[in-house]
């Protein structure tokens, strides 16, 4: 009767810490005609601070759709004051590990009870060719943990099971006038498949690169765009010379590229994401002003260079502000 009574004081109190701490960590509500877009990682494989992995958060009519989920995608949805288990799907650019190490936790974590998890339903990704095999390999590297919560914390399976698609290019999410289309992008011979996404509600879209090099494909989907959210890589000429920066960069597009793309397309507002500026102790990165720099020489429309956690609302008469943030 004792062990009775202390595990109902305990489930008590549990729900008391929740109920407390709620508030703090509530999920965003946006107006019906809200569709704001936020880069939650800018950067590359550099293990820096200031740029996370890639992951850009698409919140529009109601729902919270994930492009990618780089490193750190947890800690800076948790910094919106979104629960990690309120996104409601994964869009997944291709399956170079910097655009999927943060599965597992977003995946997890979203899983726990807590204010900032609290996933109600399956796990829902959406990718090239070999995801069904990633999360099948996770559900693997991650049975103890999974089988221990079950028991220990009683959670539920059915708010951690994938529910995954693999796609090919075209209209592959549609619901509530969000229509999410994804297209072929070029990131290299051995990188295929490798998709970019185009989110459309209501007459507006924003359409996001992936990696890629320069891709005719990637400007004929994104034509008429407001928000077009592009890669970006650039390296010192005499990097060059180096094997290992050589090939990267014949993987990605160059800031003259970049430029060309958006002339092309013409959108009503250009983004840089997915900064790869790489260096070693003796030579220096290009700069983000170098970068901005070279964009000039075939762009002349408007540019941002986008950081972590900047936020673009697209209004319903195309305007897009935006601004940054610092929590
Ligand atoms: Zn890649
Ligand atoms: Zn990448």
């Amino acid at each position: 009767m004792k062990i009775f009574t202390s595990t109902i004081l305990q489930k008590i109190l549990i729900s008391f810490v929740i109920a407390t701490l709620t508030p703090w960590c509530f999920s965003q509500t946006t107006a019906p005609s809200d569709f704001k877009v936020i880069l939650l990682g800018t950067g590359s494989p550099n293990p820096v601070l200031n740029r996370f992995g890639p992951g850009v958060l698409i919140q529009v009519a109601g729902q919270n759709l994930l492009i990618d989920a780089g490193r750190g995608v947890t800690q800076r949805i948790h910094q919106e004051k979104l629960p990690l288990g309120h996104i409601n799907a994964l869009f997944i650019t291709h399956l170079h590990s910097d655009h999927i190490v943060g599965i597992p936790d977003l995946w997890l974590t979203g899983w726990l009870e807590t204010p900032y998890g609290r996933r109600n339903g399956s796990f829902n990704v959406f990718g090239p060719v070999g995801t069904a095999g990633l999360m099948r390999g996770l559900q693997d590297a991650y049975a103890w943990d999974i089988n221990a919560r079950i028991k220990d914390q009683n959670l539920n399976p059915n708010n951690l099971t994938p529910v995954v698609k693999e796609i090919t290019q075209g209209e592959i999410y549609n619901n509530n006038d969000v229509k999410v289309t994804a297209f072929n992008v070029d990131h290299g011979e051995y990188l295929q498949p490798a998709f970019g996404y185009r989110i459309d509600y209501r007459g507006r879209s924003v359409t996001i690169s992936g990696d890629t090099k320069y891709s005719e494909n990637l400007i004929q989907f994104a034509k008429g765009t407001d928000l077009l959210i592009h890669q970006v890589a650039a390296v010192p000429d005499e990097l060059m010379k180096s094997p290992i920066f050589s090939v990267i960069m014949s993987h990605h597009t160059k800031p003259k590229e970049g430029g060309l793309i958006f002339t092309k397309v013409n959108p009503k507002l250009a983004v840089y994401y997915h900064f790869s500026l790489n260096s070693t102790p003796s030579i220096p990165a290009v700069t983000e002003k170098e970068v901005e720099e070279q964009t000039r020489t075939t762009y002349s429309g408007p540019l941002v260079l986008g950081e972590d956690q900047m936020v673009f609302h697209i209004r319903s008469n195309h305007e897009i502000d935006w601004s940054r943030q610092n929590n």
